[in-house]
C-alpha cells in the first residue's frame, strides 16, 4: 500500500458524507492516521455492502495490472490510472488483511472474504471505525463558507449523534470541536462519499458538472417470447464481441451478458437493436436433421439449447418432423440462431447494480480526489462518473478513490 506510511497523527476533524463502502473506508484511514471523523448518513453505516456478490461481497478482482483493471471501467478508465497507480488490487487483499479479514480468489478471479459473508465483513470494517462520530441525518446541502464547507441536515436531533461502534451522545460535536449549529455544521474538509444513487441536489449551492445518471449493470428489456429462467450458456454479443450466460426473464433479458451490454451501452437512447450469436460454435444442422428424420425440430434443437427454449424459439417450426424442413426454412432457422436479433426498449426498473454518470471527472484531481475548484472538498465511490463491470470492479474504485482522498488530507 503505497502510503501507509504518511498515516502519521495529526488532529483536524473531516466530514465524511455517505457511510458506505468509499465513506467507511477513507474514514478508516482517516482515523488509523490520528484523525477526527464525522460519518454523516441517514441509513445504517455500510448497509451496502450487505447485498454484494450475493451476500458473499466480491471485493476486488484478481488483475494486477493498473492499466489492465482500468480496462473493466466503461466510464473512467483514463481517471483511474492516477488513482489505481496508488491503490490497487494488491492493496486491497492487504488492507482486508490488516482489517482481519482474509482473502480468496475464487476461479473466475473473483476475490471474496474467506468468511463468504459480506455481514462479517461489514461488522470487522465497523469494528474498525467505532471512533468515528456517526450523525445519522440526511445530508440536504452543502455550501462554501470562510475556512471551509457548511452541511446542512434534515431533521437533526442531538440524540442522532452516535458512535459507529454504538454508543450514543448527545450533541457531542461540541465537545470534539466540530461547528454544529441546529442543523448545520461546519468543516474544513469534506468528503462526498453519497453512492450512485443519491439526491445530486445537495450539490446544488456548488458549481459542480453532473453527468447525468443512468442505470448499468441492470437487465434490459425487450419483448421476447421466451420463457422466464432460462439460460443460454456463452452467447456471443455480434455487436460487442462478448461472450456470456444470457438469461431471459418475464421483462427480456439478464444475467452476466446483459449486465456488461448494459454497461458498455449505458448512455445511449432507447430504442436500440442488439444482435446474438446463441451457439457461437460450429454447429451443422443438416446432418442432424438427416440422422434424425422422425425427430421434431424441437427435439433436434434440443441437441443444443434446453428444450423449451428450443420449442418457443420455434415457434411454428417446433413440432414439424425433421424431414419435412427443407434448405430455406433450415437457412431461416440458422440466420436467427446465428443472427438473433432483438429490440432494446428501456432497463429493468430498480434492478441496476450502479449507476453510470455522477460527479464529472474533469472537475476533479485524480491525484487527491479534490474538486479542482473546491479546496478541501473531495469526491470518492460511485457518486463520481466511475463505473465497473461486475466482478469486484466497483467496490475495488470505493477502496482506491477512498485511499487517495485520505491519504491527501493526511499529507496537508
Ligand atoms: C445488489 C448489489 C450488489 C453489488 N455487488 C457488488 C459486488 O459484489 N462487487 C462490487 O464491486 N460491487 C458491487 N456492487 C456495487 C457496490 O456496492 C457499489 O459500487 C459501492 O457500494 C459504492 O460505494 P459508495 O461508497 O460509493 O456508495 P454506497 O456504498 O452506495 O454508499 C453511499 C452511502 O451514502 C448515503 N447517502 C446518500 N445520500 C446521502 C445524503 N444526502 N445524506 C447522507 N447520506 C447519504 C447512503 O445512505 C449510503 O449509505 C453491488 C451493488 C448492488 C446494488
Amino acid at each position: 500500500m503505497s502510503g501507509t506510511d504518511v498515516f502519521s497523527n495529526k488532529s483536524r476533524r473531516i466530514a465524511i458524507i455517505g457511510s458506505g463502502a468509499s465513506g467507511c473506508i477513507c474514514a478508516y484511514f482517516l482515523l488509523k492516521a490520528g484523525l477526527e471523523v464525522t460519518l454523516f448518513d441517514f441509513a445504517a453505516p455500510l448497509r451496502t455492502l450487505l447485498p454484494t456478490g450475493g451476500g458473499r461481497c466480491n471485493l476486488a478482482h484478481a488483475e494486477y495490472d493498473f492499466k489492465e483493471l482500468a480496462k473493466n471501467y466503461p466510464r473512467g478508465e483514463k481517471f483511474l490510472y492516477s488513482v489505481f497507480s496508488k491503490f490497487s488490487t494488491y492493496d486491497t487483499i492487504s488492507l482486508f488483511e490488516e482489517l482481519d479479514i482474509p482473502t480468496y480468489i475464487q476461479e473466475n478471479g473473483r476475490i471474496f472474504p474467506e468468511s463468504n459473508s459480506a455481514k462479517k465483513v461489514r461488522e470487522k470494517i465497523l469494528e474498525k471505525i467505532k471512533k468515528a462520530e456517526f450523525v445519522k441525518e440526511k445530508v440536504t446541502g452543502i455550501e462554501v463558507i470562510e475556512g471551509g464547507y457548511k452541511i446542512t441536515t434534515e431533521n437533526p436531533s442531538p440524540a442522532s449523534v452516535t458512535f459507529a461502534g454504538g454508543s450514543r451522545t448527545a450533541d457531542s460535536s461540541h465537545a470534539r470541536g466540530g461547528g454544529k449549529e441546529c442543523s448545520r455544521w461546519w468543516f474544513p474538509h469534506v468528503v462526498v462519499a453519497i453512492g450512485g444513487k443519491p439526491s445530486f441536489n445537495i450539490l446544488k449551492n456548488l458549481n459542480i458538472n453532473i453527468i447525468e445518471p443512468k442505470p448499468s449493470l441492470v437487465g434490459l428489456n425487450c419483448d421476447i417470447k421466451i420463457p422466464s429462467g432460462i439460460v443460454l450458456k456463452n452467447v456471443l454479443s455480434g455487436d460487442m464481441n462478448i461472450k456470456d450466460d444470457l438469461l431471459f426473464t418475464h421483462f427480456g433479458i439478464s444475467g452476466p451478458l446483459a449486465y456488461t451490454i448494459s454497461s458498455i451501452k449505458a448512455g445511449e437512447n432507447f430504442p436500440y437493436k442488439l444482435s446474438f450469436d446463441l451457439y457461437p460454435q460450429d454447429f451443422n444442422l443438416q446432418e442432424l436433421l438427416n440422422t434424425y428424420p422422425r425427430k421434431d425440430l424441437k427435439n433436434i434443437l434440443a441437441e443444443i439449447f434446453p428444450v423449451n427454449f428450443a420449442k418457443a424459439f420455434l415457434g411454428e417450426f417446433a413440432d414439424i418432423k425433421a424431414c419435412k424442413i427443407d434448405g430455406k426454412t433450415r437457412d431461416c432457422i440458422l440466420n436467427k440462431i446465428h443472427n438473433f436479433e432483438v429490440t432494446i426498449t428501456g432497463t429493468n426498473k430498480g434492478e441496476e447494480t450502479v449507476t453510470a454518470g455522477g460527479v464529472d471527472l474533469d472537475e476533479i484531481n485524480p491525484k487527491t480526489m479534490e474538486a479542482k475548484n473546491y479546496p478541501n472538498l473531495y469526491f470518492i465511490g460511485e457518486v463520481l462518473n466511475i463505473d465497473g463491470f461486475c466482478g469486484g470492479f466497483n467496490l475495488q474504485s470505493a477502496w482506491s478513490t477512498a485511499f487517495v482522498a485520505a491519504e491527501s488530507i493526511i499529507q496537508i
